[in-house]
């Protein structure tokens, strides 16, 4: 993939992304709010999280800049856990034509969000 290219491809993920805003009033009228991180990581960090067993894959979205992660926060603060409160989320998300971690079967991850894989 050429810089270009992928700058094209994040800047694409990224315009998906800002549509999400309009979720936060639907979260924030209930009793989570959420937040979206967005990471470009280096092959070396890639290569510590997958010793620590917190990633299986040396050639990830997230090195690409095409992946997030999402954290939905009880009002008090808490992280709220659990792929249940994530459903609706990974639905929007593949609605606007992002693929979710969550609807995978080998590594069920429903905090991650990324280009869909061609
Ligand atoms: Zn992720």
């Amino acid at each position: 993939m050429t810089l270009s290219e992928r700058q094209a491809r994040q800047t694409r993920l990224m315009v998906r992304l800002l549509s999400w805003a309009y979720l936060q009033p639907i979260l924030a009228s209930g009793d989570m709010y959420l937040k979206v991180t967005w990471v470009v990581r280096s092959s070396v960090y890639q290569k510590v999280l997958v010793r620590l067993r917190r990633s299986r894959t040396l050639k990830g979205y997230h090195q690409d800049g095409l992946a997030w992660d999402i954290q939905l926060y009880w009002r008090d603060g808490r992280p709220v856990w659990g792929r249940k409160h994530y459903v609706w989320i990974g639905e929007e998300a593949e609605r606007i034509g992002l693929e979710w971690g969550g609807n995978w079967k080998s590594i069920n991850d429903p905090y991650h969000i990324q280009e869909r894989r061609r």
